[in-house]
């Protein structure tokens, strides 16, 4: 069924009981109160604001100052959602305004106007407007494709939980994201039905289930994106998982440092650090995306201690070559974020025009691996449908084998050979 674009008043949002918005919405997971309710105006915490976006800003939303733009809860009560508002700042192509106008239901548009400011307005063919704005082929169902590609939701046991590999869980906190990726994996749920957490029934009993399973020693929370909560909600959830004395290791996959960097402030930083050992694997998506502000985002959480890796995926015409994708991994090591994983575009529906060859995955690889720093180069995986996990797949430098000789190829096709006898040397015989 065609999605059409919700086009909701985000003000009409905010004021839902229930809803994740975190512009306004209260906290939602009963009596938390571990940190004071402010009374007064919170403090806007200063980030660097870019020629570009200042100059943004001051052309489309004059009335709004710099305190404004660097606060996260304006950047999501601004968010850019309707036909109207893209009209203003981009010229919209016949295909964009009739794919737009097509949408229904989940994933709809969302675009910060931090993030709208690094979008093309006249070429709609640019990078980072490919990935926020629809078109067409998001209402192609080709073959292989799917709503639920990876079978998350048979591997669910309880709502908004997913345990798919033995030891550790997805735990899926919001359905909300300050922006919508076209090409998301999770396009069936996010921004669906008024965007808002999970209920707070539903998250007591997917920590129960944490709680109640020892094997479980790493949870990732994802959504949605779990930085678009709130401090409160995020810290009442961080301090539940690490009241469980097998839960080692916590994760948080976001992408709002990318396309919302306002929202890592002074004070959700403070709160992270609390829970180590905690690390974030970051959405980035094109160097576009490597502004000073995201920069200064990163900075911020590193400095804090959170070891930051990126996951990236492969999209046609966005990023899928070497050029793009080294200034990509080389940028992120400049911002203290380790290039992690690239995966192969999932084959949720209408995702056909986002997904290239795997070949091409290949060949990036190969046009990184020797030829830029070792930390740099991502492992390429396919995320297996159907629950099958990530499969890595990887140039072959092994050519071949002569004997008790492996025939190698290096990064720029040299040929080697490694002693490799077949049976195992019983041990060294001193002279
Ligand atoms: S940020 Fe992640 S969860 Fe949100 S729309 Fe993009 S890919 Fe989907």
């Amino acid at each position: 069924m065609p999605r059409v674009l919700t086009v909701v008043d985000p003000s009409a949002v905010d004021q839902r009981p229930g809803t994740a918005d975190p512009a306004k919405t209260p906290v939602a997971h009963g009596p938390v109160n571990l940190t004071p309710v402010p009374t007064t105006k919170p403090t806007i915490p200063r980030l660097v604001v870019s020629p570009r976006s200042d100059a943004f800003r001051r052309r489309f939303y004059p009335q709004a100052g710099l305190r404004d733009w660097n606060d996260w809860r304006w950047q999501n009560r601004s968010r850019i959602r309707t036909i109207a508002e893209l009209d203003r700042m981009l010229s919209l192509t016949d295909e964009e305004r009739q794919a737009i106008e097509m949408h229904r239901g989940a994933l709809p548009i969302g675009v910060t106007p931090y993030y709208a400011s690094l979008l093309d307005p006249e070429n709609a063919t640019q990078s980072l407007r490919r990935t926020v704005i629809p078109v067409m082929g998001e209402y192609l169902r080709s073959r292989g494709e799917a709503d639920d590609p990876l079978g998350e939701d048979a591997h669910s046991p309880v709502p908004g939980l997913v345990h798919r590999y033995p030891d550790r869980v997805l735990l899926l906190v919001t359905n909300f994201c300050s922006v919508y990726c076209r090409y998301c994996t999770r396009a069936r749920m996010v921004g669906s039905v008024g965007e808002r957490s999970i209920r707070k029934h539903d998250l007591e009993q997917a920590i129960d289930y944490i709680a109640g399973n020892p094997v479980i020693r790493d949870v990732l929370l994802s959504g949605g994106d779990p930085l678009s909560l709130d401090d409160e909600r995020l810290e009442w959830i961080l301090s539940r998982l690490r009241a469980i004395p097998h839960v080692e290791f916590i994760r948080i996959g976001s992408k709002q440092p990318v396309v919302q960097p306002q929202r890592v402030t002074p004070a959700l930083v403070r709160i992270l650090k609390r829970f180590h050992p905690l690390w974030m694997s970051l959405h980035f998506t094109h160097p576009d995306e490597l502004t000073p502000e995201v920069a200064e985002a990163c900075a911020r959480l590193a400095d804090a201690g959170i070891p930051l890796g990126s996951q990236t995926v492969l999209l046609k015409g966005v990023n899928d070559d070497i050029p793009t994708m080294k200034s990509l991994v080389q940028g992120l090591l400049r911002i203290r974020v380790r290039p992690y994983y690239l995966y192969q575009c999932d084959p949720i529906s209408g995702s056909a025009h986002f997904r290239t060859t795997v070949q091409k995955g290949i060949d990036i690889i190969r046009g990184l691996r020797g030829h830029t720093t070792g930390y740099a180069v991502p492992t390429y995986v396919i995320d297996a449908p159907a629950g099958g996990g990530k499969i890595p797949v990887s140039p072959d430098y092994i050519v071949g084998r002569e004997g008790d000789d492996l025939l190698l190829t290096n990064y720029d096709n040299g040929s080697y050979r490694y002693p490799d006898p077949q049976t195992e040397a019983a041990g060294c015989e001193s002279a």
